[in-house]
This record gives C-alpha cells, structure tokens and sequence, in this order.
C-alpha cells in the first residue's frame, strides 16, 4: 500500500518550501488511497521543540493536510540503536574520532590539490590500541556509515534517472560522539519500518539518498520510490533560504491567504501543468502528477497568493465566512447582504473590517467644487428607508429627473460623496448597508 510520510525537523515554522514536501506527499498518498505518516525528526533534542512540534499540527490543520498517523524518533530510539549494532555486526559501521577542525584541514588540503573534498577513512586503519588511545583522549568517536564504491543508482520520479559516485560521497556519520542518532540513519530506519512505499523531498537531499540507498540495502530493507523537488525561489530567481523565515505558514495566514490558494498553488507550480484554483481537496488530489514537475528551480511570487485568495473567496456563501464577517463587527441581521457586497470587493478576508467601517462609519466625501450643489441636491431627494437593493435605483432616477444628469456624471459624485473613493463595490448593494446615510433618514 502507498505510505507516504512528510518527516519536519521541529527546529521552526513550516514555510512555503516544507509546504511543497509536505503536499506532495500527501497528494500522492490520498491519490492512491494510502496512508499519510506526519513523523516529527526530533532525535536533536537542543534544537528540537516543543512548541514547533504543536505549530506544525496547527498549520497542517490549517491546510486540511490531514495525517492518519503520527510518530516521533524521539520515542523511537532502540530502534535506531538496534539498526547501529547491526551494521556494526555486518561490518558496514566504523568508529572515527577526527575534531572539525582537523576534517577542515583534510577538507582544505584535498581541495588545494583540486581533489573533492570526501573523507579519506584514516579511521578504518585504526587499530584497536590506538582507537582506546583516542578514546581516552577525546571521548568517544562518531560512527561513520561505510559506503559501497560503487555508482549508486536510481529512477527519479523527478528527476529521472539518477546516478552518483559513492566514492565521491564522505561515509556519513550517523552517530555523533555524544551518541545522538543522526537524521541519515533514523529517516532509513522509519521509512524501512513504516513501509514508506514513496518519498518526495527537496533536491537538496539528492546526495542523503544516495547514501540511504546504500544503508536500507545493508539493512535489508525495501528501497521506496523517491523524487527530489527542485527548490523554489524568488520571482527574479533569487535564493529563498533567507526569506523564508517570512514565508511562514503563518505570516501568509496572517496576511490573509486562502488555505485552498495556497494548496492549489504549490500542487502546480512547477509543473507543466497550468496552476488552476481548485475550491476543495478532491479536486486537487484528483489533478495531482508528481511526475509533471520539472528540475529548474521553481520560481516562486509570494503576490501570486493573494488573486488566487480572492478568487476563491468570492465562491463561498456566507456560512463559510460568518466568523470572519462577525469578527470584522458586521451585526447578525446585515451579513448576507454585507457578504455579498463585499465578497466581490476584498482580496483577503482581513479587508472585510474596512469594507464594514465605511458602512457603519461613513466615509470622508469626496465632493469637487462643480458637483457640491448637485450632491447637496440629490441628498434631499434620498428617498425614506427602509433601504434595499431597489434604492439606489430609485434614488438616482429621481435625481436624473430632477437635474438632468446622467451616466457618469450623474453616479461617480454620488459614489465619491457616499464613500470617499472613486471606485469600490456596487452602489445598490453597498447603499442599504450604509448606516449613517440609513440614520440620517
Ligand atoms: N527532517 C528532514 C528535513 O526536514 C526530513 C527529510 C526527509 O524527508 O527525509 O529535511
């Protein structure tokens, strides 16, 4: 069965980027009717917290992403240990006790004679003597994973047929010398254990995959499908990673996008089919290809969200939105006719209070001198309430009668006198909700 898993670090907020990961994922598995794994990569415990942990559900909820299981590394630590020993017992596990900065020095000779910087594995020449010596000096080593020289190899699901030089790879450490089980090993161990069947992530983990190739074969696992999602950027192409702290999922819930704006999005963009706004999650799985997205580094435009937020809230009836209408002060009585006026007229539900300020407030008149008599006229002529969709009709019929102006002449100063603004939501719709035109009567 398909089991797809979308595994943050909780060192932060999800942003626009792990958004990509996470919606892949998870389209691919409700695509196939599997199962969707959230699993929290915890085994850092300094920079692993709580409070991101909780984050994460939220935004995810948010999104209506929803996960049918759970599972932290944190909790899942034997497991880690377990896999450890087995390669050390299959000979594929190596204790090595080089400081930073002497793999700097090696890092930095290797590059001087224009050789890739890949560990040398001094350590495997260690003898048992000598590793108790550096033991007792420096404390224990960290455990380094050693690769197959060979060309590691495999199908894409973006990229295509990819393959890597394992002996232009370090043997990764996969235990730290104060014993903490690092990502590398306790992702292969997860995805082996929890039958991951498909795993979509950033291109930036193309080199992690190799190596875990080669750590679930020692392991005797199943080697899951993957695809590596090029990286987004900016709209001029710029580098991402330093916006992205002001991409987060909740400073664009913030601004006000729409969840299903945000999902139809990221399902396309990228790809080589054209980004539609999808209005609900059945829609947008049922459209989902992963194998339509291209390597090019996707350019991403923040503003791109907030059409496609309007869009998608001028389809919703007002059950929809009735705590944001509420919210935004409009009484009980004037929703529906507030929603529909101003559903047409917002980009994001965050306008609703402006719109319901000049209705309840009125707005400053924006009367030039040629048209103060006319205004002052057609104000007279404002007919009694109670007011609907009917009077503005009736009122500047009358007022055409009574002056003789009409088109343009005769509505754009009743508009500019009535909300201080040369363009906004339709008058017959926006006149009845007026209270102070309303009390003035
Ligand atoms: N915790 C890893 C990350 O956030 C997961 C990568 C993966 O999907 O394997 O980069």
């Amino acid at each position: 069965m398909t089991t797809t898993r979308f595994a943050p670090s909780p060192t932060g907020y999800i942003h626009v980027g792990n958004l990509r990961t996470a919606l892949m994922n998870y389209l691919i598995a409700r695509k196939a009717g599997g199962t969707f794994i959230l699993r929290i990569d915890d085994t850092d415990p300094e920079r692993s917290k709580e409070e991101y942990v909780d984050a994460i559900k939220q935004d995810l909820e948010w999104l209506g992403l929803h996960w049918d299981r759970i599972e932290r590394q944190s909790e899942r630590l034997d497991r880690y240990a377990a896999a450890a020993d087995k390669l050390r017992e299959i000979g594929r596990f190596y204790e090595a006790f080089e400081t930073p900065t002497e793999l700097d020095l090696k890092r930095k000779k290797q590059l001087n004679m224009g050789k890739p910087p890949v560990y040398d594995r001094a350590a495997l020449n260690l003898s048992d003597a000598e590793k108790e010596a550096l033991r007792a000096e420096r404390g224990n080593g960290v455990w380094r994973f050693k690769l197959d020289h060979e060309r590691i190899e495999w199908k894409d699901g973006i990229l295509g047929d990819v393959s890597i030089d394992a002996a232009s790879v370090s043997d990764p450490v996969l235990i730290r010398g104060d014993g903490q089980v690092l990502y590398t090993l306790a992702s292969v161990v997860d995805d082996t254990e929890m039958g991951v069947t498909d795993v979509v992530r950033g291109a930036d983990h193309v080199t992690n995959t190799a190596t875990q190739i080669q750590i679930i074969k020692a392991l005797g696992g199943n080697v899951p499908n993957f695809a590596h999602h090029s990286l987004l950027t900016g709209p001029q192409g710029e580098a991402l990673s330093k916006r992205l702290g002001t991409l987060s999922l909740r400073d664009l819930r913030e601004q006000g996008v729409q969840p299903m704006a945000l999902l139809s999005l990221m399902a396309r963009l990228g790809s080589s089919d054209p980004v539609e706004l999808r209005t609900d999650m059945a829609e947008l799985i049922e459209g989902f290809d992963v194998t339509r997205f291209g390597a090019a580094p996707t350019k991403f435009d923040v503003q791109d969200l907030f059409p496609l937020t309007a869009r998608y809230l001028q389809t919703l009836p007002l059950e929809e939105v009735a705590d944001a209408v509420a919210e935004a002060g409009v009484p009980a009585e004037l929703a529906e006719p507030f929603w529909n006026m101003a559903r047409e007229n917002i980009t994001t539900l965050n306008d609703l209070k402006g719109w319901w300020e000049l209705c309840r407030d009125g707005a400053e008149p924006l009367i030039d001198d040629e048209d103060r008599e006319f205004v002052a006229q057609a104000m007279e002529l404002l007919p009694d309430g109670p007011f609907d969709g009917e009077t503005w009709g009736k009122w500047t019929a009358a007022v055409k009668e009574a002056t003789g102006r009409k088109g343009k002449g005769l509505f754009m100063p009743l508009r500019k006198a009535l909300t201080g603004m040369e363009r906004g939501p339709e008058m017959a719709a926006l006149l009845p909700l007026l209270q102070v035109i309303r009390a003035r009567k």
